[in-house]
């Protein structure tokens, strides 16, 4: 049997984590056994669907690197619903309901009341009305084998089991042209040959639903894999609350399409072993169903900056500098010349390319706080002296050399503070950044070359007054 899978995403709102999850396993799944991974864009809903939602899928998608073998459309199969609703119609399994919706609604009323699950058992399905007065289509449930349970068995949860009086005979179109979700999604899954449905766990309660409907269409059932929640730091299903949850949301902040990859394969799967970093074919060919856990898995939003600095750590630095040039352009207007010089510093720091803002300095002048500019174990007048001996020897350009220089410091700090170093290199390094935390003070001097450097050593000691 060649394996055939599917994400099924409806085009109603951003290309979402949990959606990418689905994604990305389904096409592990199906380049390790050698099957077809398919996307089916979910469109019936015509008020909520919109094509930029449908473009930003794909678009999430390909920069992602998971590469679909077939695209279908809902939208663009209304015939092939119609022709399988008329069929059910016809062999009495499936029924117009003329109901109200003020009589549905004190129906549901009643059985919230009685701590019934609400539903509807609807008794046209016996006698319908003579004449036909608009209505929707439902599933003939409640016939004759009502006290039948419906059972699955899922590959990573084990067996689940509904009742069907607590489904009722639901509805499957709003008319002939206008299927429901799990009506069309069912029909597609077996006209496309899908095998395997793998998809999150939030879809198990359809699942008893779409079973019924496949078997009174006489279609085979493929086997279910319902994969674990995606949960927040604080263990809560994953949403707005948390942080973005749209896949652009952190293609826009810098992370990259390996490391996103990497870590979302993570998000309630685990390869067996310590192994965090992984290729895409070390993945495909890690991945099995059984790897899966049951449990919520949470996103943690350090692993995946972590994650992302290890990536970014990997690059070749030429290839870093082309990838951080629009960030570099956006914050600062740099066209990549400041970028380039500082690079190397950039590459061992930042998680994520947002956090080049993180090295404003080297880009524009940074404000000063004086009482920085002072080191822990010394006073202004410690600073002061400090930055007015830094500012002569930055006076003689030769020393605008590495080894030189840090020489220099070494030797300021010998003769004027008992050989502390910190007196002279933190002033130094506050004047130079304005930051608590920032790169060695040498290194960004020989960044800034002699003028710059001098500029902003002036600047500082006119600031400690
Ligand atoms: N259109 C459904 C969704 O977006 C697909 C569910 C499924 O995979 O069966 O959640």
């Amino acid at each position: 049997m060649e394996v055939r899978v599917r994400v099924a995403p409806s085009p109603t709102g951003f290309l979402h984590v949990g959606t990418a999850r689905a994604a990305l396993f389904n096409w592990l799944f199906a380049r390790k056994h050698g099957g077809k991974f398919i996307l089916r864009i979910e469109d019936t809903d015509r008020e909520r669907s919109k094509e930029a939602f449908d473009q930003d899928i794909r678009d999430g998608l390909t920069w992602l690197g998971i590469e679909w073998d077939e695209l279908y459309r809902q939208s663009e199969r209304l015939g092939v619903y119609r022709d399988y609703l008329r069929k059910l119609l016809e062999e009495k399994k499936a029924f117009w309901c003329y109901h109200t919706k003020f009589q549905l609604e004190s129906e549901r009323e009643a059985q919230m009341k009685n701590k019934e699950a609400p539903r509807h058992i609807c008794e046209h399905k016996l006698n319908p009305p003579e004449e036909k007065i608009g209505g929707i289509i439902r599933l003939n449930v409640m016939g004759k084998n009502r006290a039948e349970a419906v059972v699955f068995e899922d590959l990573i949860r084990g067996t689940v089991e509904f009742k069907r009086n607590t489904l009722g005979d639901f509805s499957i179109a709003r008319d002939l042209d206008d299927p429901l979700y799990n009506f069309a999604n069912v029909v597609d899954d077996h006209e496309m040959n899908i095998n395997h449905i793998i998809r999150g766990e939030d879809h198990i309660p359809n699942t008893p639903k779409q079973i019924l409907i496949a078997e009174a269409l006489g279609f085979s059932i493929p086997f279910f894999a319902h994969l674990p929640l995606i949960l927040g730091e604080d263990r809560s299903k994953l949403s707005k609350r948390h942080g973005a949850t749209a896949l652009s949301d952190y293609r826009q902040a810098g992370y990259l399409p390996e490391a996103l990859i990497n870590f979302i394969a993570l998000l309630g799967w685990s390869p067996g072993g310590n192994k965090e970093i992984m290729t895409r074919s070390e993945m495909v060919s890690a991945f099995s169903l059984e790897g899966i856990q049951k449990g919520g898995a949470i996103f943690d939003l350090k692993k995946l900056r972590w994650m992302n600095s290890e990536y970014i750590k990997k690059m070749p630095p030429q290839g870093l500098i082309e990838s951080l040039k629009p960030t570099a352009k956006d914050l600062f207007n740099d066209g990549g010349e400041i970028l380039s010089k500082i690079i190397h510093l950039v590459q061992e720091r930042i998680e994520a390319f947002s956090d080049l803002g993180e090295f404003h300095y080297f880009f524009r002048e940074p404000e000063i706080t004086p009482d920085l500019l002072i080191w822990k174990k010394s006073d202004a007048q410690g600073a002061r002296k400090a930055l007015t001996y830094i500012e002569a020897v930055l006076e003689d350009a030769d020393n605008f050399e590495d080894e030189k220089l840090r020489n220099r410091l070494d030797a300021i700090a010998e003769k004027e503070f008992e050989g502390d170093r910190g007196a002279v290199y933190w002033p130094f390094r506050v004047a130079l950044s304005g930051q608590k935390f920032s790169p060695d003070p040498v290194e960004m001097a020989v960044i800034f070359g002699n003028k710059k450097t001098r500029e902003r050593v002036q600047r500082a000691l006119t600031q400690l007054g």
